[in-house]
């Protein structure tokens, strides 16, 4: 589960680490509200789950109760790849020496956690891996050793920062794989973490993805995952209540698919031949009808879907069992489209003769996965 900027920033404040003081708002009045309460100048800030709000305008820099204003109204409802924003964090707008980058994240490889800092913060820090690999210090740590101040001194010199900043970088490195292991977090980032002008080090975004496996022991994150759930479409709310792994699209062709790998290929071979995928949704293994009720329920309440594609390929889960699953289903739902069907794999002969014996215009068994896309497409109407 990603956090927004605000949230990580306030996950952060409990282990210590700097931050700047500031306050939400989700109408222009309130970021008015927030920067008044603040004092100028302020940042108002895009809260979206996506790198490189700065470059595409969704950070700016407000003197007065106007310009707060003026940005609040641009920057809300704005689309930053694909996400639009419907909330801001206003804060205490910072004076800038120097832009470092500080993360934490699991080195699956390894099986150790990786440690990354750089004196060239605030740019992307894949550009910067590509571009100037050796300005990048790494630290690879054992979670079961923990991580001692030393280590941490030494891995900060090792990054070439600026003198005035190393005590504080040291500092909030230790606080920040604090937070990293007792926060149960995949990954914490901090691109910029700054020094002021007058030698001070904090945070001035975060980013913050936590293991959801971890989420039993933690009680208190059911705050981020119920503000996530209101940010979704009412398609993808629908999907989530009934547990199903549903992303929604823009298309006309639904898409249910067992696995997740073949729910991705089989988005990618509807637009492959010119169709327009209307979701992504993996229907998972052994979910017999009531799964494919679900998925059906879901997708039919799309009103943008003409076809369904269902793509199937039995493994542990045979193909008889997934055949019966979606008579079944059919018989269940009341459908608003018609169904093309390819099924291969474990039992496929079985599975092919239960459908065969209810096909019809409502129900298209295709023999391969790309005459079934072709199909799906043709019957959506392009
Ligand atoms: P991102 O573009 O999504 O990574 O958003 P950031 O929160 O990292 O902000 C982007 C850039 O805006 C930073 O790298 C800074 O250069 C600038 N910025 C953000 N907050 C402040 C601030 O308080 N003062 C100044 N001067 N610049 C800021
Ligand atoms: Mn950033």
């Amino acid at each position: 589960m990603d956090l927004f900027e605000y949230q990580g920033k306030q996950y952060f404040a409990r282990w210590g680490i700097a931050v700047s003081p500031g306050g939400v708002a989700d109408t222009v009045e309130e970021a008015v509200t927030q920067a008044e309460a603040l004092g100028y100048p302020v940042v108002v800030k895009a809260q979206v789950q996506v790198g490189g709000r700065g470059k595409a305008g969704g950070i700016k820099l407000a003197n007065n109760a106007e310009e707060a204003r003026q940005h609040a109204r641009n920057i809300l409802g704005m689309d930053i790849k694909g996400h639009v924003v419907k909330r801001l964090w206003i804060e205490k707008a910072s004076d800038i020496a120097q832009e470092y980058y500080v993360s934490f994240t699991l080195d699956r490889s390894r099986k150790m956690d990786l440690g990354m800092l750089s004196a060239m913060g605030g740019m992307d820090i894949e550009k910067v891996a590509e571009d100037n690999p050796h300005a990048i210090a790494r630290i690879w740590l054992d979670p079961v050793l923990g991580f001692s101040e030393v280590q941490a001194r030494e891995w900060v010199q090792a990054a070439n920062l600026d003198p005035a900043a190393v005590e504080g970088v040291v500092e909030i490195v230790q606080k920040l794989y604090r937070c990293f292991i007792e926060g149960d977090a995949d990954l914490v980032e901090i691109n910029p973490l700054i020094l002021t002008p007058d030698g001070r080090v904090h945070a001035l975004d975060a980013k913050v993805t936590l293991d959801d496996s971890a989420a039993p022991r933690h009680p208190e994150w059911e705050e981020y995952r119920s503000l996530i759930f209101d940010m979704l479409d009412s398609r993808e709310r629908r999907a989530k209540e009934l547990g199903l792994q549903y992303v929604g699209l823009e298309g006309s062709v639904g898409i249910i698919a067992n696995g997740a790998g073949l729910a991705m290929s089989t988005v990618d071979i509807v637009n492959q031949v010119g169709g327009q995928p209307a979701n992504f949704l993996d229907i998972g293994g052994g979910t017999g009808a009531d799964g494919m009720v679900n998925a059906l329920t879901v997708i039919n309440e799309d009103e943008n879907v003409r076809a369904i594609f269902i793509n199937i390929f039995g493994g542990i889960t045979r193909g008889e069992e997934m055949a019966k699953g979606i008579v079944e289903a059919m018989q269940r739902v009341d459908l608003r489209s018609p169904i093309i069907v390819r099924l291969d794999g474990t039992n496929s002969a079985e599975g092919r003769a239960i459908l065969q014996e209810h096909a019809s215009d409502r129900l298209i068994i295709q023999p391969d996965m790309l005459s079934a896309a072709q199909k799906a497409v043709e019957v959506a109407g392009g």
